[in-house]
């Protein structure tokens, strides 16, 4: 008999952002051309002037634990940068250095939900979300927005999911993965709400410096005065430095939860990569032209996928403020057969798509929304042309 898995790792979904990437690295593998849309990670080489800070950290010897939630030099970093940026004000005991964001946000979960706990996550929302929460025996309330609200939680909404459980509100702005981004002002009526019924607040800002022209981002914690001591700001150097395999995110936090966060961390990694920390300071640190560089890159793909969706008859999809995700609505495609085969949900048209066309997407049911299908542009313009081109073949 094979060893028996835990129960609640059995009730664990693998993330289908990195299944649908391994299905299409398989049949790269096999020869066949994947156009491959379904990761969201920049496919620029990481900036030079990192790698080389990264070299001279193993040179000088940094090459063992540092303490569990990072090192003194990045979390003064990381509070410098929010000092600048937006005008908050942190120590840095209430920075914990984590290995990437997704893990910075299991660890923000484990100390603060207890079994029973109710978790507010608006749908769509990013694949990990449910069951890094779930993991906790916390309870994942799902409330579904809509794409006429721009994919963005409404007060009305908020307000009639709150109940004396609710312990907790995640929010992603700019949004993985619709793109979507808050504006100040809905993030205060948001807060007011958060104050009003004493909840916490995850505020998931990853994309925070990828937004494009005429959108705005606004960190949560700065929409009213009081927030920071109940708002778990999560960053990091992923998406912003094309720095996903570094493993490098945070948690900005009062100071117990803080605490509380480096005390898991101890047990459970010892510390982030040591040589991964030191790059993370000269990403911070250093100059900043290379992000420009590739948002503006990002921009332009934006602009070809926003054009490639409005022009294919039946898909649309919202505006995006940030991010490099396009949430597309393929329900008008649904419910019907192509080529013999009937396809009536988000993840027969993705798989059928790959299958096809080699076209391969995320489908909207592991984002928590049916009928929608989405693609990463963060892959090139010739990449990105080829696979509009198929998948205006596939559903026309
Ligand atoms: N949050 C969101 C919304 C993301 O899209 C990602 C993508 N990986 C993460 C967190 C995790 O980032 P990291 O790679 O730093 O773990
Ligand atoms: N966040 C990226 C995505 O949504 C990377 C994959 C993952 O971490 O799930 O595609």
């Amino acid at each position: 008999m094979p060893p028996t898995i835990s129960r609640i790792v059995q009730a664990l979904e693998p993330s289908a952002t990195i299944t649908m990437a391994t299905k299409a690295k398989e049949l790269k593998a096999a020869g066949r051309t994947v156009y491959d849309l379904s990761l969201g990670e920049p496919d620029f080489d990481t900036p030079q002037h990192i790698c080389q800070a990264a070299i001279e950290a193993m040179e000088a010897g940094h090459t063992h634990y540092t303490p569990a939630g990072g090192i003194p030099e990045l979390k003064q970093a990381v509070v410098q940068q929010y000092q600048t940026a937006y005008g908050l004000e942190y120590a840095p005991n209430q920075v914990v250095v984590s290995n990437g964001a997704k893990h910075a946000l299991h660890n923000a979960f484990t100390v603060l939900l207890n079994p029973g706990d109710e978790v507010i996550i608006p749908a769509p929302y990013w694949v990990s979300y449910v069951e890094l929460v779930k993991l906790t025996g916390a309870v994942p309330v799902v409330v579904q927005t809509r794409q006429e609200d721009d994919f963005k939680l409404t007060v009305e909404q908020f307000r009639r999911a709150v109940t004396g459980r609710t312990k907790l509100l995640l929010l992603c702005s700019p949004s993985n993965p619709t793109g979507s981004m808050y504006t100040p002002g809905e993030l205060s009526e948001l807060a007011d709400v958060a104050i009003e019924h004493d909840l916490l607040v995850v505020a998931d800002e990853i994309y925070e410096r990828l937004v494009y022209e005429g959108h705005r981002f606004a960190s949560f914690a700065t929409v009213r005065p009081g927030l920071q001591e109940r708002t778990i700001t999560v960053g990091g150097v992923s998406k912003t430095y094309a720095m996903t395999g570094w493993r490098i995110g945070w948690t900005i936090s009062p100071a117990n939860v803080a605490k509380a966060i480096g005390g898991l961390q101890s047990q459970e990694t010892s510390c982030p990569s040591s040589i991964g920390q030191y790059a993370a300071i000269a990403a911070i640190c250093g100059p900043q032209e290379c992000v420009d560089v590739m948002l503006a890159e990002f921009a332009r793909r934006r602009e070809f996928v926003t054009r490639r969706i409005a022009e294919i008859s039946g898909l649309s999809c919202a505006e995006m403020g940030g991010a490099f995700y396009a949430f597309i609505n393929i329900s008008e495609h649904l419910g019907r057969s192509y080529s013999g085969v009937q396809i009536d949900d988000s993840t027969t048209w993705c798989l059928e798509l790959l299958n096809k066309q080699n076209v391969a997407t995320v489908m909207g049911f592991a984002f928590g929304t049916e009928g929608y299908a989405r693609v990463s542009f963060a892959t090139s313009m010739e990449n990105l042309a080829a696979a509009f081109d198929r998948i205006e073949a596939f559903v026309v």
